[in-house]
């Protein structure tokens, strides 16, 4: 009989540790759970974040990159209006992507602003509807700013709005603010790409495209349209050497940069193209060869205004001449080359024949 209740005691205090445990594990379990949704959140936002890197990184050079950063916060996060303000170069802050077009769009700009204050991120909940003086807004209760910034420096604002009152969270904030790290660098790359795309086209003394992109552009237009005429003028300044010795080098490069703007200021700015050939030899093509008198009559006009521009330097005022020699395609040869060479002799001519002239094939 004792045993019996020693037994059933023994029981009892088994199955009190064992509903202990099974408490504990239940508890663990749940634990467990919610820490799996909070990671598979942090994923999520994570996966999001390498995808709009990703595409930023890929898309650098797309004038379009800010739009579809926009874009792509609506579509992840949801919001009612997203909009991503960007400092100008003269400190102005102007509206680069918003999916809403609101006329006056400076007012907005100067509410959210005077609510952001300083240029630290900011939630605002509102129970009364926000900026609802714009008819094509739908109210907005709650608003979050990022600022976007780089290397320390601010650049502009993330700024999110929604319908919903209390709508934005701490990962929210999270989110904009790794897309806002990310713009501050594609705005860099992009700078950097822009200024390696110049340097890779233009002379780097004289305001004016290189030899190299200068036959790209002409060989292109010759593979597509193989039958338009074009002539190609071929200038060398005159006696430069001397007026180098006689004036230095320094002045030489003002007369150069000098002469390039005279010349790029005369010709037609949307159809015809100059660069810098060689030393202060330049050479344009005229994309209008219809008329070779009319042609003639344009490089002889460039010929007289370049004689009568004054340079002044360190108290030195001097004018230069320049020769000039013309020729045609397809009349000329049938490569860009070829051309080329023809205007090339014909501003031998115009030299041997006395400078400041205009000799055309
Ligand atoms: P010509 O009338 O026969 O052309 O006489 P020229 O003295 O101009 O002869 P040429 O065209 O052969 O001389 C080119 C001179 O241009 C040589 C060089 O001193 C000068 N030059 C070339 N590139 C530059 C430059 O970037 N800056 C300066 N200051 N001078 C340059
Ligand atoms: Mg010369
Ligand atoms: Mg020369």
């Amino acid at each position: 009989m004792e045993n019996h209740e020693e037994l059933y005691e023994q029981y009892l205090k088994l199955k009190q540790e064992f509903s202990t445990y099974q408490n504990f594990a239940e508890k663990q379990i749940q634990i467990m759970s919610e820490k799996n949704t909070e990671l598979e959140k942090k994923l999520d936002v994570l996966a999001n974040v390498v995808e709009v890197s990703k595409y930023i990184n890929s898309n650098i050079s797309d004038d379009n990159l800010i739009p579809m950063i926009n874009d792509m916060i609506i579509g992840i996060l949801g919001v009612t209006y997203s909009t991503i303000y960007l400092r100008e170069s003269d400190g102005d802050l102007i509206v680069k992507a918003c999916n809403v077009e609101v006329p006056n769009y400076n007012i907005i700009e100067n509410k959210i602003f005077s609510l952001l204050g300083s240029e630290e991120p900011i939630v605002i909940n509102s129970r009364e509807p926000m900026f609802n003086e714009f008819k094509n807004k739908l109210n907005i209760h709650s608003v979050i700013g990022v600022p976007i910034t780089l290397r320390d420096k601010f650049r502009g604002y993330i700024v999110v709005e929604h319908t919903l009152f209390d709508f934005f969270g701490h990962g929210h904030i999270k989110f904009i603010s790794a897309i806002a790290n990310q713009i501050g660098i594609a705005i860099e790359n992009n700078i950097l790409y822009k200024k390696i795309k110049e340097n890779s086209i233009k002379d780097p003394l004289l305001p004016i495209n290189n030899r190299k992109h200068f036959f790209d552009i002409i060989e292109e237009k010759v593979a597509k349209y193989p039958k338009k005429s074009f002539a190609i003028v071929m200038v060398d300044i005159d006696l430069f050497k001397s007026f180098n010795d006689s004036y230095g080098h320094q002045f030489g490069d003002k007369v150069l940069i000098e002469t390039a703007r005279v010349l790029s200021k005369n010709i037609d700015q949307e159809k015809d193209e100059i660069a810098r050939y060689g030393g202060e030899e330049i050479v344009i093509y005229i994309d209008d060869a219809s008329s070779h008198d009319k042609v003639f009559k344009i490089v002889d006009d460039i010929r007289r205004k370049l004689s009568n521009n004054v340079v002044k330097y360190g108290g030195i005022e001097k004018s230069v001449t320049a020769s000039f020699g013309i020729s045609y395609y397809p009349e000329n040869g049938d490569t860009v080359q070829k051309v080329l060479n023809v205007s090339d002799s014909m501003l031998y001519k115009a030299k041997k024949s006395g400078r400041n002239k205009v000799v055309s094939a």
